[in-house]
């Protein structure tokens, strides 16, 4: 865990907008990782994802607010959160103000399709080289797709683990491109899903509007929470 929170990125949401703009600029290849304490417990019980979170190669953004509080618990001075569907809109500014391209893999055909024609409407500037919805069989047979088609940026909405895995099987066969696994952004960002209302974003209860409104995330929630929680005060001692 502490590991982790060793690489974990501090400096806000701002900040991380100009370090993505500037690595599409230069063509950098960059692999996010956007982790709330559900995400970090994963990589306590699997160590291909443990490997990956580990890695030279990621970025740890603090989606969630949990992740904030452990990190400043632990004097890691963590500004605030870096959410996934805030970094892919932000993406999807400068990808329409640029020309630049994009693969979108992941989520139910229909989210998808919503999504798609939404991009066409809103940001008629990205040239979008692809999507594919989350449920095909043969996802390395996307990715052979995807490598050929070189965009700027790829997006991957499967959930996580999974979502990470595809991703580091295939990144070292492209040379650009920033990857992001963004979970259920897809379903927010197409409309089909609303996000909590601003005021729960603003008090720091996006978690608590999420549970809520999808029950069946409860044991999940609560049982890697608790542990988590019990880590990281272990970890301060
Ligand atoms: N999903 C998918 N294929 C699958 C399983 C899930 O495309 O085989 C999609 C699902 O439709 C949803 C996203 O992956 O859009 C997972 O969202 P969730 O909010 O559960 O992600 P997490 O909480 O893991 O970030």
């Amino acid at each position: 865990m502490q590991a982790y929170f060793d690489k974990i990125y501090t400096e806000g949401f701002l900040a991380f907008s100009d370090v993505l703009k500037d690595k599409l600029e230069k063509q950098e290849k960059t692999f996010v990782i956007t982790a709330n304490p559900e995400t970090l417990m994963i990589g306590q019980d699997n160590s291909e994802f443990d490997r990956i979170l580990r890695s030279d190669k990621t970025v740890i953004v603090p989606d969630g607010i949990g992740v904030v509080k452990a990190a400043n618990m632990l004097h890691i001075p963590v500004k605030e959160r870096v959410t996934g569907v805030e970094i892919v809109q932000k993406l999807f500014e400068f990808l329409n103000e640029r020309k630049g391209s994009l693969y979108l893999l992941g989520a139910k055909k229909e989210v998808l399709d919503k999504l798609v024609e939404r991009l066409r409407n809103e940001y008629p500037g990205i040239v979008l080289v692809g999507h594919c919805d989350g449920y095909v069989k043969d996802k390395d047979a996307v990715f052979d797709k995807i490598v050929e088609a070189k965009p700027d940026v790829v997006l991957v909405a499967l959930g996580i683990p999974a979502q990470e895995l595809l991703i580091d099987k295939h990144y070292d066969r492209f040379e650009k491109g920033i990857f992001i696994g963004v979970g259920g952004s897809f379903d927010v960002l197409s409309g089909t899903k609303k996000r909590a209302p601003k005021i729960f974003i603003k008090l720091n209860l996006e978690w608590l509007y999420r549970i809520v409104t999808e029950p069946k995330r409860i044991k999940r929630f609560y049982v890697s929470n608790v542990k988590f929680i019990s880590i990281i005060r272990k970890m301060r001692g």
